[in-house]
């Protein structure tokens, strides 16, 4: 394995640090106060336009998709760092790019199965930039980690599908450019295979019956930058049976599919927002003084600041391994390493977040630094993507198969 930036990569890199630098840093005060005046705020800040315009002037533009027609033509191991640079302001970076999710999994899943009518109806204009989407799976009545469980009906009705059910937590659906619902549900509830119960839709915003309910919060939080996570009822909603992405009962492959890169890319930025908890940590413990003495000749604080740099290292290493299997053996060979990534870094980032709000004392809880915020969303991806105790269980079903 060598992990060395090959020549593209170290060219996007340092392009993309200065973009962060100049553009996104600076942003970030900016976007809040626009917020502020803005008539809804689930509204897009005029600021973030401006950094999507220039980042796609800059060439800085949908660097996730692999496909080199539709997107930058970057393997993972290439898009690795870049994506762990977005993840030092992930309110801003990623959309500015084009990289935020869920936008970056329904544009690949829209890429690897859709139709030549939904990629030129979707597919482009999310590529463009020019509308954002929601992909509904989670429901409050049940557990749905176990995608098994999943209630919502879409039934077929002629050439129509009618889809019934309720949905929470969907990122995105507050934002008024959410044009597009990706959403799971059951075609054939009775199948006695019951990986093929489910099937993929794509549901139009302004459809009849679809109800944007209510916005649920993080923490308090209402995370404007993901658009905001939604509750969201869809009561007899009727699309054409056009709009089902690849076959009936294909839905629980599709998600399979989609959720590979996805939860790469989630590691991939929770490093980067660790190092920008270090970096704010250095800052803090040099310039703060407590009983005589700065905090950075305090003992403990140097600890949690080595500790820190070590865990990083490890997982950037594991991340990087399975970004680079991901790319020579596909996602299936790579299944145990996203598995891995996916429980140690949020786990691990949330720690280094936390010993970082302690070192910021008040200021740590509070809004006048990132940390309160990048917490809550470190410790929201322990859950998101499935919860680390569903991928401990297949992974050690795995190992342990060896030995059954
Ligand atoms: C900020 C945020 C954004 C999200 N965005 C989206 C989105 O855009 N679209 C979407 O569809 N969903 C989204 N989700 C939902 C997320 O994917 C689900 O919360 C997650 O899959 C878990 O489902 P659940 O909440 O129903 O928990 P449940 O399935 O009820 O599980 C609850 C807990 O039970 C335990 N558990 C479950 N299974 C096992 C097991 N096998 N062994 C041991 N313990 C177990 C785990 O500790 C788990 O956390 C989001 C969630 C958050 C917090």
């Amino acid at each position: 394995m060598d992990f060395a930036f090959d020549a593209r990569t170290e060219e996007l890199r340092t392009r993309l640090l200065a973009f962060m630098d100049e553009h996104v840093y600076p942003a970030e005060k900016t976007a809040e106060e626009q917020r502020a005046e803005l008539a809804s705020p689930w509204d897009t800040p005029r600021i973030v336009e401006e950094l999507k315009a220039e980042a796609r002037r800059q060439g800085l533009w949908n660097l996730f998709l692999p496909d080199a027609g539709y997107g930058a033509g970057l393997t993972n191991l290439q898009y690795a760092p870049l994506a762990e640079i977005l993840g030092r302001s992930p309110q801003l970076a990623p959309t500015a790019l084009n990289c935020a999710a869920p936008d970056t999994g329904n544009m690949e899943v829209l890429f690897q199965f859709g139709t030549d009518e939904q990629k030129k109806r979707w597919l482009e204009p999310l590529l463009a930039g020019e509308i954002r989407s929601a992909f509904a799976m989670t429901e409050p009545d049940v557990a749905s980690s176990d995608a098994t469980n999943i209630e919502t009906r879409i039934t077929r009705d002629g050439d129509s599908y009618v889809i019934n059910g309720r949905k929470w937590f969907i990122s995105g659906a507050m934002n008024p450019d959410c044009a597009v619902f990706i959403v799971m549900g059951k075609t054939d509830p009775e199948g006695t295979d019951i990986r093929r119960q489910q099937s993929q839709i794509l549901v139009p915003r302004d459809t009849p019956g679809l109800e944007v309910r209510r916005a649920m919060r993080v923490y308090g939080y209402e995370d404007h930058s993901h658009g905001g996570h939604a509750e969201v009822v869809f009561k007899d909603v009727r699309v054409p049976a056009t709009n089902l992405i690849g076959e009936e009962g294909g839905g629980f492959a599709i998600a399979q599919a989609r959720l590979g890169p996805g939860r790469i890319h989630h590691c991939m930025r929770l490093i980067g927002m660790a190092e920008r908890a270090i970096e704010l940590m250095c800052r803090r413990a040099v310039a703060r003084t407590a009983f005589g003495k700065p905090l950075a000749e305090q003992g403990v604080v140097r600890n949690w600041i080595a500790d820190a740099r070590v865990t990083v290292e490890q997982l950037r290493l594991l991340v990087l391994k399975t970004a680079w299997l991901m790319d020579t053996v596909g996602n299936r060979g790579a299944h145990t390493e996203i598995q891995s990534i996916k429980i140690a870094t949020p786990r691990a980032v949330v720690g280094i977040l936390d010993q970082a709000v302690q070192l910021y004392g008040a200021g740590g809880v509070s809004q006048d630094y990132p940390l309160a915020e990048l917490w809550s969303s470190a410790r929201t991806l322990r859950l998101a993507d499935g919860p680390d105790e569903v991928h401990q269980r297949s992974l050690a079903h795995r190992e342990l198969k060896k030995y059954l």
